[in-house]
């Protein structure tokens, strides 16, 4: 299967098709081969793969599909990484695929006195890192009822003790009939497990 057949199949929109093409993807990788699927038919995901298996395009995919186009109704898509690296990078792979069309993409990371507060609605897409997330609703500073798309990614490094404490009240903050929950690890045990089990109902478990 390469992705126009992907493509065909799920009705994937067209810009975003292209745009994969013009990364050089032409065939999904394994992890992007279950995920993408299982996804847009809208069960939750809870993915075992490493860094480098291609497991950022496995959610930036199906998220752009979801979306469609940018509105203006606050974020519909929010992405928790454990680094300011990672952070960026999912930022250039959204920023990538999102081409053509003007998604209004927010990055943030560790630092929180930025001024770079996502409090307007303009906003589709947020990548951030846990506690910076956690400090914004606590704030009252963003608007997360519209969410439909909740993933932690690397989530094995997201278990600060602090995050884990908070990690049910950033999954009651994005609570609507359209959430999708998505966790990331690249290794299974039981924190992973329990982590998963206690925000995600029935998901599909996918290893690579
Ligand atoms: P990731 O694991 O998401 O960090 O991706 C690792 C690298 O593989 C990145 O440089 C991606 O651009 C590249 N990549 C991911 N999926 C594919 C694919 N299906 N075809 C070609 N390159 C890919």
């Amino acid at each position: 299967t390469d992705f126009s057949q992907l493509g065909e199949r799920f009705k994937m929109r067209q810009y975003l098709l292209k745009n994969i093409a013009e990364a050089g993807y032409k065939e999904p990788s394994p992890i992007q081969m279950q995920t993408i699927p299982t996804l847009l038919k809208q069960r939750e995901v809870l993915g075992i793969a490493q860094t480098g298996s291609g497991k950022t395009a496995a959610f930036s995919i199906p998220i752009l599909q979801t979306l469609k186009e940018p509105k203006k109704e606050g974020f519909r898509a929010v992405i928790i990484a454990p680094t300011r690296e990672l952070a960026q990078q999912i930022y250039r792979n959204f920023k990538l695929f999102s081409k053509g069309k003007p998604f209004r993409i927010c990055v943030l990371s560790k630092n929180l006195n930025s001024t770079n507060e996502p409090m307007s609605k303009n906003f589709d897409i947020l990548i951030t890192t846990p506690l910076r997330l956690v400090y914004l609703i606590k704030e009252g500073n963003v608007a997360l009822n519209r969410v439909e798309y909740l993933i932690f990614d690397e989530a094995d490094k997201l278990f600060d003790k602090d995050f884990l404490e908070q990690v049910d009240s950033v999954v009651d903050a994005c609570k609507n009939d359209k959430l999708k929950k998505c966790l990331f690890s690249a290794t299974i045990n039981t924190a992973v497990e329990d982590l998963a089990k206690s925000i995600m109902d029935n998901p599909v478990k996918i290893t690579i």
